[in-house]
């Protein structure tokens, strides 16, 4: 098998709310091999996760629950408006959650490689490093609403998420591929599907030229 490095791969982002996760889903349906970040990141922490101990030993182990999880509620009320803190939370995470991602996209399967991270753009160090960047769009009305369906939150804590990410504008300006999703979910099947199509035609290239 062909290094993560060498295979032809998609680093997938979007707003909260703009349809990645659904997108991903079906790229992976027909036939790429996903990596989501984000799960990653959850896995450290969870029990058991790799994060576990240095946690402990940095914060103390009342920062660990019961279950060997860390507790993120105390860690996020530790971190919030402690820049110190949060920059050595993010000393432990950031390291396992790059060479866990490593890892899991040699072991990964597929046509292609998919690479979902909702903060790719805000993260810095995504550009550049994946053959082609694709994000996800739609218009902010419709992300709100989503969102507020889909965790139950009011509409002014979802601007405040929104107004924490990256602006629309900025993950435009990085995107190689753009998807709209301000229709059916129906409607985004075929530009999925063409998108796929185009990422095949493209990982063979790749292929033949190594
Ligand atoms: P993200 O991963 O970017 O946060 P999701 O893919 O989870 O977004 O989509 C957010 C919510 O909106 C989910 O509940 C999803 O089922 C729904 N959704 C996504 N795309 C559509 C669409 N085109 N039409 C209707 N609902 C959608």
């Amino acid at each position: 098998m062909t290094s993560s490095t060498q295979r032809f791969s998609v680093g997938l982002t979007g707003g909260i709310g703009s349809g990645k996760t659904t997108v991903a889903n079906l790229l992976g349906e027909l036939g790429a091999a996903l990596v989501d970040t984000d799960a990653i990141a959850h896995q450290l922490t969870a029990p058991g996760g790799l994060a576990i101990a240095a946690i402990a030993q940095q914060f103390g182990a009342e920062f660990i629950d019961a279950r060997g999880a860390m507790d993120r509620a105390r860690m996020r009320n530790h971190v919030f408006g402690n820049p110190l803190a949060r920059h050595r939370l993010e000393a432990i995470l950031h390291p396992l959650i790059g060479s866990e991602t490593i890892s899991a996209a040699e072991r990964a399967d597929g046509h292609y490689l998919v690479f979902v991270v909702p903060l790719l753009v805000e993260s810095g160090n995504w550009v550049g490093r994946t053959s082609r960047i694709l994000v996800v769009d739609c218009d902010e009305e419709i992300q709100v609403a989503r969102v507020m369906a889909r965790n139950g939150l009011a509409r002014h804590e979802v601007e405040a998420i929104m107004a924490a990410q990256a602006s629309r504008a900025a993950r435009l300006a990085v995107a190689d591929d753009v998807v709209e999703n301000n229709g059916s979910a129906a409607q985004l099947i075929p530009h999925v599907q063409a998108l796929h199509a185009s990422y095949l035609a493209l990982a063979r290239q790749a292929a033949i030229q190594l």
